[in-house]
C-alpha cells in the first residue's frame, strides 16, 4: 500500500510550494488507495509555534487535504530518535565521539593549511570502548568512507554522491537530542511511508536519511524531489510573485478548487490538460509528470483556471463556498432572503467571476437594499432625461409577462419606438436596478429581482 507524508516545520504559515508538496503527496496516494499522513517536525522548539501548526492544518482543510491518522508530532518522539540511535551504537553503524569543538576546529584548520577535505573525521569512529574517556560526547554515524551513495529519484533520476563528501552526521547531540536528519528518517521508516515526495531543496538530506536506513536494515522508500517553484521571472518565488500563505488565497477569494487545479499544474502536467476536476487529477498524478526545470508561479493562469472553476461548480455548492469565504474574511452572514436570491442568480453571477470578490460585485444588485444608492460613473446614467425614459419605460413593464422573451420584446419595442439604440436604455436600468455600471444583463437582473421589487427600483429613479 502507498503511503505518503506531508512534513511540514511549523515555523510561518502553509506557503504556496508547501501546499503544492501536500497536494502532490495527497494525490498521489488518493489515487492509489493509499494513506496521506501528516507529520508536524517541530523539533526546533525555539521557531515551532501552536500558531503555525494551526495554520497549516487550516490550509489544508481549505483545500480539501484531508490526511489519514493523527497529527504526528516529530518532537513527542524523540525518545523513539534516541533508541534508534542507541541500537546503532549497539550494532556498530555509529559511534561515541568524544572530540571537543575546539578539537575539531583545530581539524578542519590543519586540513585546510595542508589542502585535505575539512570534512570532520573522528579520532573515536574505531576507538576501543575501554579508552573512552568519562566526558561528553555525541553519537556519531558511521559512514562509508569509499564509494558513493545513490539516490534513485523519480523526478531527478540517479543523483550520486560520492561517499567522502559526507561526515559522520551527529545522530545525538552531547545533551541526548536527537538531529532532524534522524527524526526524519526513523519517523518516515516507522510510519511506513513508501514514497517521499518533497522540494528538491531536500534531496542532499535524502543521502544522509538513506545512510540511516541502511545502517538500521531498512527499505529505503522512493523519493521524489520536486524542483521548487520560481517566479514569472525566473527567480526564487517572492512575494510579490505570490509567496503567500495560502490562507491570504483563500482571502482574496479564489476557489479551492481552482487554486487546487493550478497547484496540480505547477510542475506536474498531463498532456495538454490545464482544466481537470478533482477527480481526474487523482487519477491522472504520476510522478513521471513532474517536470525537471522549476514551475513559474503565474497569477493569470490561477485566475483563469479559478474562473473556470467557479463557472463548472454547480451554483448550490457555490453558494456554500461563497458563505465559507463571507465568513473566512469577517463578514457577516447573508439573511434567508438574500441567499434565495444568491442561488436564484448564481447562474448569471459566477459568469466570468474569478473570484468571490468578483462574484459579490455582479451581486450588489441583490446584496443592496432600496433606495439604491448609484454609484458616481452609474449616476451619470441617471440624468433628467433617462429618468424620464424610465418613467416612460415602467409602466409597459408593468405590464409585462416576466420571463426573459417578453422583458426583451417589451424594451427592444419601446427602443424602436423611441429610436433609440438598446444600449441607450441599460445604463439607466442598470443604474437603476444595481446603482452600478457594470452588472449582469438587465433581463438576469430583472428576472431574479422578480417584478415587484424591479418596478419598485424603476419607480425610484424614474420622474
Ligand atoms: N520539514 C521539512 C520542510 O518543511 C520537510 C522535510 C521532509 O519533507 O522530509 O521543509
Amino acid at each position: 500500500q502507498v503511503v505518503t507524508r506531508f512534513a511540514p516545520s511549523p515555523t510561518g504559515f502553509l506557503h504556496i510550494g508547501g501546499a503544492r508538496t501536500a497536494l502532490f503527496n495527497w494525490l498521489y496516494a488518493r489515487g492509489r488507495g493509499g494513506k496521506f499522513l501528516l507529520r508536524i517536525e517541530d523539533t526546533d522548539r525555539a521557531r515551532s509555534t501552536p500558531e503555525a501548526t494551526q495554520a497549516i492544518l487550516d490550509g489544508m482543510a481549505w483545500l480539501g487535504l484531508d490526511h489519514d491518522g493523527e497529527v504526528i508530532s516529530q518532537y513527542e518522539r524523540g525518545d523513539r530518535h534516541r533508541e534508534v540511535a542507541l541500537q546503532m551504537l549497539a550494532s556498530g553503524t555509529a559511534y561515541k565521539c568524544f572530540s571537543t569543538q575546539e578539537e575539531i576546529q583545530a581539524f578542519r584548520d590543519t586540513a585546510r593549511s595542508e589542502g585535505r577535505s575539512t570534512l570532520f573525521q573522528s579520532p573515536w569512529r574505531d576507538a576501543d570502548p575501554a579508552t573512552h574517556p568519562d566526558a561528553p560526547y555525541v553519537i556519531r554515524l558511521k559512514a562509508p568512507r569509499d564509494g558513493s551513495t545513490v539516490i534513485h529519484d523519480e523526478v531527478q533520476g540517479d543523483v550520486t554522491i560520492r561517499n567522502d563528501q559526507l561526515d559522520d552526521m551527529v545522530l545525538l547531540r552531547s545533551d541526548g537530542s536527537p538531529v532532524y536528519m534522524l527524526a526524519v528518517a526513523v519517523d518516515d521508516h516507522d510510519m511506513g511511508v513508501t514514497h517521499v515526495i518533497r522540494g528538491d531543496d531536500h534531496l542532499n538530506n535524502a543521502a544522509r536519511q538513506m545512510l540511516v536506513y541502511q545502517a538500521m536494515g531498512w527499505p529505503l522508500p522512493i523519493y521524489a524531489h520536486i524542483p521548487l517553484i520560481h517566479g514569472p521571472d525566473g527567480k526564487k518565488l517572492s512575494k510579490r510573485h505570490g509567496a503567500l500563505g495560502v490562507d491570504e488565497y483563500q482571502k482574496m477569494g479564489y476557489p479551492a478548487a481552482g487554486m487546487r487545479n493550478y497547484l496540480a499544474r505547477l510542475g506536474w502536467s498531463h498532456g495538454d490538460d490545464e482544466f481537470f476536476t478533482d477527480a481526474q487529477a487523482r487519477e491522472w498524478f504520476s510522478l513521471d509528470g513532474i517536470g525537471k526545470s522549476p514551475a513559474r508561479f503565474d497569477f493569470k493562469k490561477l485566475e483563469n483556471l479559478c474562473g473556470q472553476h467557479i463557472a463548472a461548480t454547480d451554483d448550490a455548492a457555490l453558494l456554500h463556498e461563497l458563505q465559507g469565504f463571507l465568513a473566512s474574511t469577517g463578514h457577516a452572514p447573508l439573511s434567508d432572503e438574500k441567499n434565495t436570491l444568491m442561488q436564484k442568480g448564481m447562474y448569471c453571477l459566477k459568469e466570468r467571476a474569478k473570484t468571490f470578490p468578483e462574484l459579490l460585485e455582479k451581486a450588489e444588485f441583490i446584496l443592496t437594499d432600496r433606495p439604491i444608492e448609484p454609484d458616481e460613473k452609474a449616476a451619470k446614467n441617471l440624468d433628467d432625461v433617462s429618468r424620464g425614459i424610465l418613467g416612460e419605460l415602467t409602466p409597459q413593464l408593468q405590464n409585462a409577462r416576466w420571463t426573459r422573451d417578453d422583458l426583451e420584446a417589451c424594451a427592444m419595442t419601446f427602443a424602436e419606438t423611441h429610436e433609440m439604440k438598446f444600449g441607450k436604455l441599460a445604463g439607466p436600468l442598470r443604474a437603476a436596478l444595481a446603482g452600478r455600471s457594470a452588472t449582469p444583463s438587465v433581463f438576469d437582473m430583472m428576472l431574479v429581482l422578480g417584478q415587484e421589487e424591479t418596478i419598485a427600483r424603476l419607480t425610484d429613479a424614474a420622474c
